[in-house]
Parts: structure tokens; C-alpha cells; sequence
């Protein structure tokens, strides 16, 4: 998660970000039978009919309607979303009484109070037949964009057609400020980074009118920061506009940021979890504009790695808390960052991309990127060391000082040497 505003301020960061809980907990639960429910649309001529209906953050509803023949014993549902650490498998039995050839609808509603599902994430489901005397069939798998619809939101879209801002009533004007920001930083980020067939896909910003809305869409879903989000697989991002007279800077810094994350998403492909998480904020502070100033100052007296979060414990999360850890964490990955792309160029970026593609994990990425043989701590030590006074670099602080000492040191000696030779002239002259 990228943002943010004053030094006072710190609840720009991740105040927690893990999801909650019920995504993780297994699983398969008994079977229940169900009434019978009318398949709106259904025919005599249809063999099977699947469809979902979605109430956000309430629930959502899997249907699966067909013919009873052969005669189907339960249905069952599995749900899949990168979000979960493991699939959501439930099961429902068939109507006890249906007869051969009823028009049979199962489905099971999913308690989104109960699993709690972030917006904008894609989720997949799959139904399962399982017959009386055939063997289990498994149906087409479907696809639900799980988008946040409690704002009545109005687009507007790029020329091309590539980027939508959807704004709150009455937002239009922000809108094109929006729109303005992300064109210019999605040009400056793929630059930066190697371009894919996907570079240019549609991108949807979600502009929410105020940090309460979006906090409550946060809360709902499962999640609780207040910066900004981007859901990479489908092309979403969500940023709110806290302060309407900091609007401009806010998402200045803002939009830039989620952008690097969804396409960096987007030049990896299926290798994006493999990427360190420093190395993904890193970039994305990089954008933001202005830079956060927050950042410099918590690493303003850092000397040396000790003092430092281990960057191998930055691989697959920042620390969400307290605070000033968190900003610490964007501080370190943003100072890295920018190191790594002055010495060794936005080539380091398509080497560890290529390391992460080629099935690299994490920190390996970087040890094993071309021209980059190292970790991450070691590229930190490497920062570090660039950042102390080289004794032999005469431009540096202690030669310097060293020289004005001297220097100072020798005009005294010149002027009182001055004084002692005239004294002696006036007394010779007076002799
Ligand atoms: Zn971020």
C-alpha cells in the first residue's frame, strides 16, 4: 500500500493491512438443501444457466439452475480470488423431492459481513454437479468484478479511451484534474519500466469525495488504511480526496503511486508476487509528486544497517505498524529505490523483472539479476557507504575543513610575520 500528507499526520500509512480472517478459514461446510428457487431467464431449451447476483459488502449470490436429468445429487461451489490464501469450497445438496426433468436452482449466499472480500478484486467460482450414477461434471468458471457501487459514480474518460476516472456527484471538475495526472505519470512510469501488450489497457481510478467514504468501503471489505489502493488484476485503482484544499498535491502524489504499483503489475505478469514489496514502494514513491517529505526525515539520521529494517523483511509486506515503522518502511524502499536506480540505472528494473519471470524468488530476484549480484541488505550497505565521506574524496567535508583550518592557520602566521618584519624596519629606519 503508497501517500500522504503532513508530518503531523501520520494515518496516511497502513494502519493495518491484513485482511481479516475469514478468508482464511477452511473451508468445506456440510451441505444444505435448499427451496426452490424460479431461474429468472431459464428455458426449456437450456441445458444449464450460472449466475451470481452481487449486494456489496452484503453478499453475494451463486446460482446454478438446470434440468434434473440425469439426477444431480448436490452442487458444489468453489470461489477463487488472489485475495484468499486458500479457495472458499462450500457444497449444497439437491432438492430431496425434485423429480427427473424439474427445473432444479441451487445456490449458495455468501455472507460478505461473514468473508470479508476487498473491493475491486476479481473473483472466479466454479460449479460442480455431482450425479447420482455419472461422474461429477465441472462447469464453465465465472468471473465477478467485485466493485464498491455504494457511490453513485459518473466517468469520465481519456481521448483514447484508456483511462476513466469514475467521481462522486458533483466531483466533474476534479475529474479532469485526475485525469490530467494519470496520463502524465502513466507516461513517465512506462518509460521506466518494459513494455507489455498490457502497458495500455484500460485503467478505472475510483475518485472517492471524502476519507470517510473511503474508509467505510475499506472497513466493509475488510481492509484499514486511508491512502490509496490499486487492484492490479483488474485495472482499478481507489484514492480518496482527503483535503479539498490540498486536493491538487494529494493526488499529485497519490494517483502517480497507485499507477506504479498497476503497472509494474502489469510488466511482471504472473511473476509480480516474486517481486520484493520494498522494491514495488520504492518505485512507486518514486512517482509521486511531490515526494513525500516525510520520508527523508525518517531515515534523516540513519548511519548505519543496524539502524535499519532488514530488507529481507520487507520481501513480502512493508510493516503496516506502529507509524513511524511504517513510514520507516516506505523511507528505507524509497532511499533504495532511488539508489539503485542512479547507480545501476532502470536497467536493474528489467534484470529483476526478467530473475522474477524466470521463476526467481523475492530477494533472489536481485541477487541473481543480471549485473546486480546482490541482496537487498548488501545494496543497503552499498547505499550507506555511498552516503559517508570518502577520506581520499578531497571534495570531501573532512579535507575541506581541514584545508580551512590550514589555511586560516597560514594567513595568521603571513600577517603576524607581517607585523614583526615592519617593526624591525621602523627601528632600523630610526637607527
Ligand atoms: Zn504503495
Amino acid at each position: 500500500m503508497r501517500h500522504w500528507k503532513s508530518i503531523g499526520n501520520l494515518s496516511f500509512l497502513w494502519v493495518a493491512v491484513i485482511f481479516t480472517v475469514t478468508l482464511f478459514l477452511p473451508i468445506a461446510q456440510p451441505a444444505a438443501a435448499q427451496d426452490i428457487v424460479v431461474c429468472p431467464g431459464f428455458t426449456a431449451e437450456d441445458e444449464i444457466d450460472i449466475y451470481h447476483e452481487v449486494d456489496f459488502a452484503e453478499s453475494i449470490v451463486f446460482h446454478v439452475c438446470w434440468h434434473n436429468v440425469p439426477e444431480v445429487l448436490e452442487a458444489t461451489l468453489v470461489i477463487e480470488s488472489d485475495v484468499f490464501q486458500q479457495p472458499i469450497e462450500r457444497s449444497v445438496d439437491a432438492h430431496p423431492n425434485a423429480k427427473e426433468g424439474d427445473l432444479i436452482n441451487l445456490n449458495y449466499p455468501l455472507d460478505l459481513g461473514a468473508t470479508l472480500i476487498p473491493a475491486f478484486v476479481t473473483l472466479e467460482y466454479t460449479w460442480t454437479l455431482h450425479f447420482l450414477t455419472e461422474p461429477p461434471q465441472v462447469q464453465e468458471a465465472q468471473t465477478i468484478h467485485y466493485i464498491d457501487d455504494s457511490v453513485l459514480w459518473t466517468k469520465t474518460s481519456s481521448e483514447d479511451g484508456t483511462l476513466h476516472v469514475h467521481t462522486a456527484p458533483g466531483d466533474g471538475e476534479v475529474a479532469q484534474i485526475a485525469l490530467d495526472i494519470a496520463q502524465a505519470s502513466r507516461l513517465e512510469i512506462s518509460n521506466l519500466l518494459p513494455m507489455t501488450s498490457a502497458t495500455f489497457d484500460p485503467i478505472d481510478l475510483y475518485l472517492y469525495p471524502d476519507a470517510e467514504t473511503f474508509q467505510s468501503t475499506l472497513r466493509l471489505t475488510g481492509l484499514d488504511w486511508v491512502a490509496g489502493k490499486a487492484s492490479p488484476e483488474i485495472g482499478a485503482m481507489m484514492v480518496p480526496i482527503s483535503n479539498r484544499a490540498s486536493m491538487a498535491e494529494d493526488l499529485g502524489q497519490r494517483i502517480p503511486h497507485e499507477l506504479s504499483h498497476l503497472l509494474l503489475y502489469r510488466a511482471a505478469g504472473d511473476a509480480y508476487a516474486s517481486i520484493p514489496a520494498w522494491l514495488d514502494e520504492g518505485l512507486a514513491t518514486q512517482f509521486e509528486q511531490p515526494v513525500n517529505s516525510n520520508y527523508a526525515e525518517s531515515i534523516a539520521n540513519v548511519n548505519n544497517s543496524t539502524q535499519l529494517i532488514p530488507f529481507k523483511e520487507m520481501c513480502v509486506n512493508l510493516p503496516a505498524s506502529p507509524p513511524e515503522m511504517a513510514l520507516r518502511g516506505y523511507a528505507q524502499s524509497h532511499a533504495l529505490v532511488e539508489y539503485m536506480l542512479q547507480t545501476y540505472g532502470h536497467e536493474a528494473i528489467d534484470a529483476i523483472l526478467t530473475a522474477a519471470k524466470s521463476g526467481e524468488q523475492c530477494e533472489d530476484t536481485l541477487v541473481n539479476a543480471i549485473g546486480l549480484e546482490k541482496s537487498g541488505d548488501q545494496l543497503a550497505e552499498e547505499w550507506l557507504s555511498s552516503l559517508q565521506p570518502d577520506f581520499f574524496d578531497l571534495r570531501s567535508p573532512l579535507w575541506i575543513g581541514l584545508a580551512f583550518i590550514l589555511g586560516t592557520f597560514l594567513i595568521v602566521i603571513l600577517v603576524l610575520w607581517g607585523r614583526t618584519d615592519g617593526t624591525r624596519t621602523i627601528k632600523d629606519y630610526n637607527r
